[in-house]
């Protein structure tokens, strides 16, 4: 079995800048913040090169192991993982008299959506580190992905979940082996369990950023992109927030990227979206405060992005700040008509969340707030086919005749 090339120096507390040492399993710093993998990346920029990553085998973000903590190839809990590709969306572009538009589809990856990306990584680590038992709070997509890879690995997982999480979520979390429950509060609730019962339960809490590695995982959206671009990169990104995992990620990724020589200091605009019934972020940029208020009453048919407090919040608004992006809010019924204009437009079918930000830029666009010949990417996280979707067909009588030319008329 190959070793992994590591290039893993230390971790850092993402607020006070304490370091901690790298094999030791963590959970958030002393600060109570989260903790950011840093790397050696001179030694980097001289081991590895953009052609001999182009000339890999292997799809999927493993391709990238070097930007990675994953110390030992044996550690690696994979299911497939796929390079998720960028769909031009030229009709839907049009509609709005823009140029380009992008969706890279994280619907293809194992457990239908992105959050696989993460949890591949903090599971490889935490069985690295021996850990037998995981516990997270989730809004659906990172339950189902945690039950998926921490059932590969041999590790049990405990999953709490609001009680009007989308019931496929639900049902695929128990289906892959998870103890899944049903709490009547919301994701933060959720989360509050899991670090009370922590101590009593033996759990390593697997809660967005409140464990190192999830973003490490996420990152390799970024690292995708750029390869995907010719390792350049689009002009503006619209990511649906939540704990903002993928867009500080993506942030961290493209840092790392420049510093080891294979893309420029030229960086996209970041745009954090959220839907108008919980926008912690986006009230909290309007005000230009370095934190996120936690929301009253949060609510959205975007399960996904239902987070009324995110433990990064200030590491979300730093990257959307130093990217001269923006936080924009859409509303519930925008959300609904982008998805079936997308679908209609192009065959796309985007999960909510991923539609919230078709429906952000569509805003954007009409608002100035990004020009008709920038180059826009969406991020559809999940597969739409995850989430309820509008009742359709008709009834046709098979056991009489067929009035074909009335089937026309009507939906
Ligand atoms: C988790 C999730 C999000 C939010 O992602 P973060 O990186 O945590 O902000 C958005 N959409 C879907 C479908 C999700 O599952």
């Amino acid at each position: 079995m190959r070793e992994f090339p590591s290039f893993t120096t230390h971790l850092e507390c993402s607020a006070t800048g304490k370091r901690y040492p790298a094999d030791v399993l963590h959970g958030l710093s002393d600060a109570g913040k989260p903790l950011l993998v840093r790397y050696d990346l001179d030694a980097m920029r001289q081991a590895v090169s953009r052609d001999e990553i182009a000339g890999r085998a292997e799809g999927g973000f493993w391709r990238y192991r070097e930007f990675l903590p994953v110390r030992r190839s044996a550690d690696v809990v994979s299911l497939g993982e796929a390079v998720t590709p960028l769909i031009a969306a030229p009709k839907a572009a049009r509609l709005h008299g823009a140029h380009t538009l992008l969706v890279k589809d994280e619907g293809r990856l194992p457990t239908g959506s992105f959050k696989a990306r993460g949890l591949a990584v903090a599971v490889s680590m935490a069985s690295a580190f021996g850990v037998k038992r995981m516990a997270m709070p989730t809004n659906g997509n990172a339950g189902a992905a945690l039950a998926a890879y921490a059932t590969r690995a041999g590790i049990e997982s405990w999953v709490f979940c609001p009680d009007d999480t989308p019931e496929v979520n639900v049902r695929e979390i128990a289906l892959q082996g998870a103890h899944v429950f049903l709490v009547n509060g919301l994701i933060n609730d959720c989360g509050r369990l899991v670090n009370e019962g922590k101590a009593a339960m033996g759990w390593f809490d697997a809660s967005t950023l409140k464990e190192p590695y999830r973003i490490e995982g996420k990152k390799t959206m970024g690292i995708e992109l750029a390869e995907q671009f010719g390792w350049q990169l689009p002009d503006v990104i619209f990511y649906p927030t939540g704990g903002g995992t993928g867009l500080i990620g993506m942030w961290k990724a493209f840092a790392e990227l420049e510093a080891v020589g294979f893309i420029d200091s030229r960086r996209p605009r970041m745009v954090a979206v959220q839907a108008t019934g919980c926008a912690p972020i986006v009230r909290a940029w309007q005000q230009g405060s370095e934190h996120a208020e936690p929301w009253k009453d949060a609510h959205t048919l975007a399960a996904g992005i239902r987070v009324p407090g995110a433990i990064g919040d200030f590491l979300i608004l730093r990257a959307v700040r130093e990217s001269g992006g923006f936080a924009i809010a859409v509303e519930d019924e925008a959300i609904t008509e982008a998805q079936a204009e997308m679908a209609s437009a192009e065959g796309l079918l985007l999960c909510p969340e991923g539609a919230a930000t078709y429906a952000a830029w569509r805003a954007a666009l009409a608002g100035g707030l990004v020009g008709r010949e920038e180059r826009a990417l969406l991020f559809n996280c999940a597969t739409g086919l995850k989430y309820p979707m509008p009742k359709a067909g008709r009834p046709v009588d098979c056991h009489g005749p067929v009035d074909y030319a009335a089937l026309a008329g009507g939906q």
